[in-house]
């Protein structure tokens, strides 16, 4: 098989109601992404997700520099194809970020073309692991702009459709604020409820250290991503001390960063991003790694719930996936969460492609 013809696409899908959290406002899912086109008639689809800021320099990056090397190669040379674009032109001035997050959507279609021509979907593809589906737990109803009021709301409706864990956001200018969301969001969801905060780097460790111990008291499943995603250190100091788990990994880009959290014991819930870490390629790697250390992997999904759940339906050492359904609708077969359980995908691939009406619809390059 040979790569034919490749083409990018920029979406801007509405977020209704606009949505915050500690650092980021939303009010479009950006899908920055390419189609691989094929000699035998497949098309790939992968993309990564952005607050629809940036999304023109991700697909530049594979319009100039990846999509050239792409022609005449064989999707099936997938691993070959991501050393030469990660260690090709762009290498000098980019090991993360914007380049890491093109060479993602390359790789992602360079599998879903993968999974499509053998017939099967993608988490089978790779090998399988939960056929019963995916314990899913949302975080759409803990945004920091919510009320008390909506969220207390929100957090009660998902319970009742079934969702055994919720997550919401804190880093509230004044943390008094946050224990009281996060008092109140206990007692609302009660005791058996999986219950995450997610600061989103907003806080020291100082704020995280005495924040935190107030926090231990609602029996949290895990913290995250207090700090800067580049504080190994500070994050090995609150997970050693604090009686909150520390998860983290949607800003971590490679495998060597990975490693260093895991094995300095300074991440205990993986939340490793397939967009991040350049692909599905570099994302099994982390997974591996993860699994040598006994780390759970709970991948950072806001939305790129599509290929998430076939890579934890693929991956032993995975207990969740989070849900937030913002873009599902424009997919040909959307990611569907029944009783709390992700209900697997069927079609073949990497449940990537994206419907026609909807591609025109929101499709602004
Ligand atoms: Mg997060």
């Amino acid at each position: 098989m040979k790569i034919t013809k490749v083409k990018t696409f920029v979406l801007h899908v509405p977020i209704t109601p606009p949505i915050t959290d500690a650092i980021n406002v939303a009010t479009h899912w950006g899908l920055s992404g390419v189609r691989i086109f094929t000699d035998e008639g497949f098309v790939g689809y992968g993309y990564t997700g952005t607050c629809a800021q940036g999304d023109e320099m991700i697909v530049d990056t594979i319009d100039r520099y990846y999509a050239p090397e792409l022609i005449g190669k064989d999707p099936f040379m997938v691993k070959e194809i991501w050393d030469s674009l990660r260690f090709g032109k762009m290498h000098w001035i980019g090991r993360a970020g914007v380049t890491h997050m093109a060479l993602a959507a390359v790789d992602i279609a360079l599998w879903d073309i993968m999974a499509k021509a053998s017939n099967k979907p993608l988490w089978q593809y790779l090998g399988g692991h939960k056929s019963k589906g995916i314990k899913a737990y949302n975080t759409n109803g803990g945004w920091l702009n919510w009320s008390k009021e909506r969220l207390l709301k929100d957090v009660t409706e998902i319970v009742e459709q079934g969702f055994t864990g919720v997550k919401i956001k804190v880093g509230k200018p004044d943390p008094r604020e946050d224990y009281d969301r996060v008092k109140a969001v206990r007692k609302a969801i009660g005791d058996d409820v999986i219950f995450m905060i997610d600061v989103n780097q907003q806080w020291n460790v100082n704020t995280a250290m005495t924040w935190g111990k107030k926090l231990e008291e609602f029996d949290l499943f895990w913290l995250e991503e207090p700090l800067n995603p580049d504080d190994i250190l500070g994050h090995k100091k609150l997970a050693d001390e604090l009686n909150v788990p520390i998860a983290l990994g949607e800003h971590v880009y490679t495998k060597y960063a990975f490693r260093d959290y895991i094995h300095h014991g300074a991440v205990e819930y993986c939340q490793v991003d397939v967009t991040r870490v350049a692909g599905i390629t570099e994302w099994l790697q982390v997974a591996g790694l993860a699994a040598a250390y006994d780390v759970p992997v709970c991948p950072h999904v806001g939305d790129m719930g599509q290929i998430h759940q076939h890579l934890v339906a693929a991956t032993q050492g995975s207990i969740m996936l989070e849900y937030i359904p913002w873009i599902r609708d424009i997919f040909v077969e959307p990611a569907t969460v029944r009783n709390g359980f992700y209900v697997l995908p069927e079609m073949p691939g990497a449940s990537t492609e994206i419907l026609p009406a909807y591609f025109e619809k929101y499709r602004i390059r």
